[in-house]
């Protein structure tokens, strides 16, 4: 998504030309101009910033790299306790023994798990004969399956067979009942037709993506789970591409000599915690005039990643003792609630969002934040807003792009028109102006915590990075962490809910302005790609429903900041939206007007 730089149309800060050139939303976005009022959210972002520090959320994210986190086992909790262990040092009080009024506070949630926690304690694969193992824990701590179960003391040697793609009818070719069966697909999958459904003793399954380079990560395994099976007690474990090309030149080889088969021992040790219970942090900084209002942050604990995501909760532990600080020093008190969350992906924010209804009404923003702390020099890829859905999540083209995580286009119908997406793109546009920050977007794809919050009819969406090469793999671990990356994302989240917790006439008025400038460019933007389509034969309808499909979204965008104002929208912004939304009018009339 490289972008040829828009600064023809207007002066910037010199050394942040560079940065700029590589932020493809900027089309849209007005950065701040020499001379020029400060950007609504400067003073916010200078007084965040002023106090972050990328080291102490690094602090946080180095504590929890040291487990494999997954709900209930010992790794999760001690990520809870130290999550709220650095919320007391930071000034939040326990809500129990909070006084009333109180404008620090946190809670630990705790909810019984349905199963047993799983917790990887070592395992290796060996191939009989062989001197060093194909794979050990110590170095590979993803090569177990979530839910495998461990093996007798000794571990269990059995033929190894190879089934190819791991098709039915090659895995009923390879008669695995009794051995352990290898195949290019994910180990889940491979788990229930070969163990279950067939009696192997266990599979060792490879699928990794393209994306994440494995003949260049060659050693990297991407984590999988399979069924919690009692019965088989049986475990799966996924390959890196140099096990499983080791695995395959022995079985070559046997079959050149024409001799034994090759068998392999597997030695695998869990620990099942039963009961279980899966627990969440939640913390507070209490609005002061209307507390029943949220902006809620969440950020997921488990899985074993060291950007996905202890980097989410450290930026967000940073965040709340920044908010703490501004509070108690006095510099900022929010009229509306903090919500701070910690605690299982998708399942804690949907909870949180339908446990209490009457709180769920007052919730007004979610940000998840997944993969925040990549260090891009290493693992590729960029810092990426993942957008609410608008349209172009229905029409993905001219520098729009989906990541290569994926996303299916969207439809009109599934647009969640809201100033949100700008909103933020804005405020992470003052923090790149100040230091060359590469800042993207990318449409709606989903999978992380915004997305309960939009099916909530809230407006949510993903701070995270992508293409990390690292990503879901045992590769992610802190050496892949950058401080002033957790940094940037860090004063950006906070300064966003900053400023609209604090939302005052002023503001609301320069937002609308910010936002109408931003709609006026998207419009300008998609004129000269349906040109170029119409020029290029394109289908003129179409091209008029892309732009005032545009125009409708961006017209209930700008709609939606009348309630931005604490207490209630003065006549002066009402009249700002109404201006906007003329003048957005005009100029797609102007637009379809002039298509060629
Ligand atoms: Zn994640």
């Amino acid at each position: 998504m490289r972008l040829t730089p828009p600064i023809a149309r207007r002066s910037i800060l010199p050394w942040s030309l560079a940065a700029l050139a590589t932020v493809p939303m900027l089309l849209h976005a007005q950065t701040p101009t020499r001379g020029a009022a400060p950007s609504p959210g400067e003073r916010l972002r200078a007084m965040v910033a002023e106090r972050y520090a990328g080291d102490s959320a690094f602090a946080t994210v180095a504590f929890l790299d040291q487990f494999v986190r997954w709900p209930g086992n010992r790794g999760f909790d001690a990520s809870i306790d130290h999550i709220a262990a650095r919320l007391e040092a930071a000034g939040y009080v326990p809500e129990s023994r909070a006084a009333a009024g109180a404008r620090l506070t946190y809670r630990v949630e705790r909810y019984p798990m349905a199963a047993p926690a799983w917790e990887p304690l070592s395992a290796t694969l060996s191939i009989v004969g062989e001197d060093s193992p194909v794979l050990d824990f110590a170095t590979n701590r993803n090569m177990l399956a979530t839910n495998s179960f461990g093996t007798p003391a000794g571990g269990i040697t059995a033929e190894l067979v190879d089934a190819g793609g791991g098709t039915a009818a090659e895995l009923d070719a390879a008669n695995v009942r009794g051995k352990v069966v290898m195949a290019d697909v994910g180990v889940s999958r491979l788990f229930t037709e070969a163990v279950v459904r067939r009696g192997a003793v266990g599979v060792l399954g490879y699928a990794l993506p393209a994306y994440l380079q494995p003949e260049r990560n060659r050693t990297s395994i991407q984590f999988g789970g399979v069924a919690r099976d009692t019965s088989a007690r049986a475990w799966g474990i996924a390959l890196s591409f140099a096990a499983r090309e080791r695995l395959r030149r022995a079985l070559a080889g046997a079959t050149a000599r024409g001799g034994a088969p090759v068998r392999v021992q597997v030695r695998a040790d869990v620990r099942w915690t039963s009961p279980a219970v899966e627990r969440a942090v939640i913390a507070e900084v209490r609005g002061a005039r209307s507390p029943e209002e949220r902006f809620v942050f969440s950020a997921h604990v488990q899985e074993p990643g060291a950007n996905d995501n202890a980097s989410g909760v450290g930026a967000q532990v940073e965040m709340a003792r920044v908010a703490a600080a501004l509070v108690r020093d006095g510099a900022v008190s929010p009229d509306r609630t903090l919500t701070f969350l910690w605690g299982l992906e998708i399942r804690s924010t949907e909870r949180y969002l339908t446990q209490d209804t009457v709180r769920a009404a007052g919730v007004q923003w979610g940000l998840s934040l997944d993969m925040v702390g990549e260090d891009t020099e290493k693992t590729g890829g960029t810092f990426l807003i993942e957008k609410m859905p608008d349209p172009s999540a229905i029409w993905t083209r001219g520098e729009e792009k989906h990541s290569e995580w994926g996303g299916r286009p969207l439809t009109k119908a599934e647009m969640t028109p809201h100033y949100f997406n700008d909103f933020v793109l804005h405020r992470a546009l003052e923090q790149a102006a100040t230091n060359g920050w590469v800042v993207r977007t990318n449409p709606f794809e989903g999978g992380s915590d915004h997305t309960p919050f939009l099916r909530a009819k809230k407006p949510g969406l993903l701070f995270w990075h992508f293409t990390d090469q690292f990503y879901h793999t045992d590769g992610d671990r802190i050496d892949k962490v950058s401080p002033a990356e957790l940094r940037n994302v860090g004063i950006t989240a906070l300064a966003s809910a900053l400023l609209l917790t604090t939302a005052t006439t002023p503001t609301a008025l320069a937002l609308v302005g910010e936002l109408e400038r931003a709609a006026l460019a998207r419009i300008e933007t998609e004129r000269r790609l349906s040109a170029a389509a119409l020029r290029a034969g394109g289908d003129r309808a179409l091209e008029r429903d892309i732009l005032e499909t545009w125009r409708s979204w961006y017209d209930e965008a700008l709609g939606s900041y009348a309630g931005l104002e604490i207490g209630g929208t003065s006549g002066e912004v009402q009249r700002a939206i109404a201006g906007a939304r003329q003048s957005l009018r005009e100029a797609t009339d102007q637009a379809l007007r002039s298509l060629p």
